[in-house]
């Protein structure tokens, strides 16, 4: 997968972890399914009202849309603090994970979306 699709509309703009610069051997599943989503024109991101980073918004989706996008991801088991056990209140999620549940809470997408 090419990163550079992605990165300018999901890691730059929402992830706390990105890095301008450096190089990710490895996406995260959040950021993958983004990139589907807009490749298959599932979603057109320039119709997303705009996101403010909100804590209660992901904190609300942890669970629930964890076990879709989360699971399956290659940072779960050991580098997400996010899906840690006990997490801070405040630890933040990728931007994947960020912009997902902005587009689930504004019901344009649904859990089938996160299936594949
Ligand atoms: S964790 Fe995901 S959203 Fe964040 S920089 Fe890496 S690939 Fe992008
Ligand atoms: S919040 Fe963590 S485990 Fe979930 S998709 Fe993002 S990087 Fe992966």
């Amino acid at each position: 997968m090419s990163k550079n699709n992605f990165q300018d509309y999901v890691c730059r703009p929402y992830c706390f972890f990105f890095k301008d610069g450096e190089k990710e051997d490895l996406a995260c599943c959040g950021a993958q399914i983004v990139e589907r989503l807009v490749d298959s024109s599932r979603v057109d991101l320039m119709e997303m009202p705009p996101l403010q980073k909100e804590i209660h918004r992901w904190n609300t989706y942890r669970t629930s849309l964890g076990g879709y996008i989360c699971r399956r991801c290659p940072f779960f088991a050991a580098d997400c603090d996010f899906q840690a056990p006990d997490p801070p209140d405040d630890t933040e999620p990728c931007g994947g994970f960020i912009l997902l549940a902005h587009l689930f809470d504004l019901k344009m997408i649904d859990t089938g979306d996160l299936e594949n």
